[in-house]
């Protein structure tokens, strides 16, 4: 913790902060995870506005200075994506398709209101082998959600699906913030229950993690009709043990883990801090330029929930935090970022991820990417968005994207977002994507690779990226 009273990082104030630097510093520093795949100088998903429900911040024409990201300036080698603990095997599991994959959104398309969608169960038995061509098709799961930890998250899903699900295939919300451990003393992370969310930044790394339930436990008066309860006051730390005062106190950034529980407290507290001098709280910037950086770990305004309507998000906490901020700065702007679909760098993480995956769980070369990866998602502004951004900058992968009608996207209308194909759930997809491979190949692994009966017309459908129509066991398949 610093106890200077100039900012930590002088000349690199947080609206300062080009969003391509970031994002290319982002990309550098995860680069040395291994060799990616993928022409990846840029990771912004294009220039210009974005009216709605897209990414503000790192997709923005945010040019203003060419400085680097104070998260990520130094050379600190980033911890691994995920933990895979399976021992790589030599060994090729026969049945496994090994030039496509699947990964799939959560919230809306497997599962709803902490309830499974009926057909998700299904699609992962299509998955692991239950489908007319007998083969296995490995994927991962992509999540903007979080905060619990990714093992716990995995248990949840584990018994949801009736599968087991790995940490070494999946990727939430937070799990990109690990990389910031190393670059910051003390944080302020927010959002989640209780103190989980410091549980899991600790986890990875963070050396200070306060949260908004430390500072109201130290002045009271930070948030008026705010009262903690009495176990939010013991497990809350005592920030005035410290030897101090609050104003001791700097904050070098702040991370949104989870979504807020208490919005106006959330708020009053982060716009404190982007309104302080270099982050030292209870203190008032007098240019309002010296705020410590802003990080949420996605961009949702909308998720998908147990009510019949989508329910707000942490996108909308953030643009409120933007906004008000410009309201009580006498219109300055305030640059925050988000990490989660549909930034290209989550969907680059999940291509490190799904191939170590592959590597791990079926014995498939690492560094042979698949051909095509097909994602399933129900929000267009993030899931489709992002693939589709994704597929444009893969140059050895196509990553299809695959919109189903259970979530956030309501059938009938127009999505913002096009996906390559809309279907009604998640086995549907999961049954196209499978189907258009084996028409591609043109063979069936279960008749020992019986070449299926492609006429000319089917031909010309996968020579233009359609799926051919043929009949299968499960009956007749077209895409017309
Ligand atoms: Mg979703």
């Amino acid at each position: 913790m610093s106890s200077s009273l100039t900012p930590q990082r002088p000349g690199m104030h947080a609206r300062q902060i080009s969003s391509s630097s970031f994002a290319e510093e982002f990309n550098a520093a995860r680069s040395k995870l291994g060799d990616l795949t993928f022409d990846d100088s840029d990771t912004e998903l294009g220039s210009g506005s974005d009216s709605a429900g897209g990414s503000p911040s790192l997709s923005s024409s945010d040019t203003e200075g060419a400085c680097c990201s104070p998260a990520l300036s130094d050379n600190t080698p980033p911890s691994p994506v995920s933990p895979i603990t399976t021992p790589l095997t030599p060994i090729t599991d026969p049945d496994v398709a090994d030039n496509f994959a699947f990964a799939f959104d959560i919230d809306g398309v497997l599962i709803r209101g902490g309830r499974p969608i009926p057909e998700a169960i299904e699609a992962m038995k299509v998955l692991n082998g239950e489908n007319e061509f007998g083969i296995k098709v490995p994927y991962i799961f992509l999540t903007n959600g979080g905060g619990k930890f990714e093992k716990e998250r995995c248990e949840d899903l584990s018994q949801q699906l009736e599968i087991e699900v790995s940490p070494g295939q999946f990727i939430c919300g937070h799990t990109p913030m690990r990389e910031f451990a190393d670059r910051y003393g003390t944080v302020l992370v927010v959002g989640g229950e209780g103190e989980t969310c410091r549980a899991v930044a600790e986890g990875y790394g963070f050396r200070d993690v306060i949260t908004p339930g430390d500072i109201l436990k130290a002045n009271a008066a930070t948030a008026p009709f705010r009262k903690l309860t009495e176990s939010e006051r013991s497990a809350s730390r005592d920030l005035l043990a410290r030897g101090g005062r609050l104003s001791d106190i700097v904050v070098e950034a702040v991370f949104v883990f989870a979504d807020s529980r208490d919005w106006a407290s959330d708020l009053q507290i982060m716009l404190d801090i982007a309104q302080s001098r270099g982050g030292r709280l209870e203190t008032r910037s007098a240019t309002f330029t010296e705020g410590p950086p802003i990080y949420f770990s996605h961009n949702d305004v909308l998720w998908s929930s147990a009510h019949e309507h989508a329910r707000l998000g942490m996108g909308a906490l953030r643009k409120m935090v933007e906004t008000v901020f410009e309201d009580t700065s006498g219109g300055r702007r305030l640059r925050t970022h988000a990490f989660g679909k549909p930034q290209v760098s989550t969907f680059e993480f999940a291509t490190r991820l799904l191939q170590q995956w592959r590597a791990a769980q079926h014995g498939l070369a690492e560094s042979e990417p698949p051909a095509t990866v097909y994602f399933v998602g129900d929000t267009p502004e993030s899931d489709i968005r992002g693939t589709n951004a994704m597929n444009d900058k893969s140059r050895h992968t196509e990553w299809y994207s695959l919109l189903v009608k259970t979530g956030v996207y309501q059938a009938g209308t127009e999505p913002k977002y096009k996906p390559r194909k809309l279907v009604d759930t998640v086995l549907d997809a999961v049954n196209h994507g499978i189907r258009r491979e084996m028409a591609k190949l043109g063979s069936c692994k279960k008749t020992g690779g019986r070449l299926l009966p492609l006429d000319d017309a089917a031909m010309k459908a996968i020579a233009e990226g359609r799926t051919p129509n043929f009949v299968t066991k499960a009956g007749p398949f077209s895409d017309p």
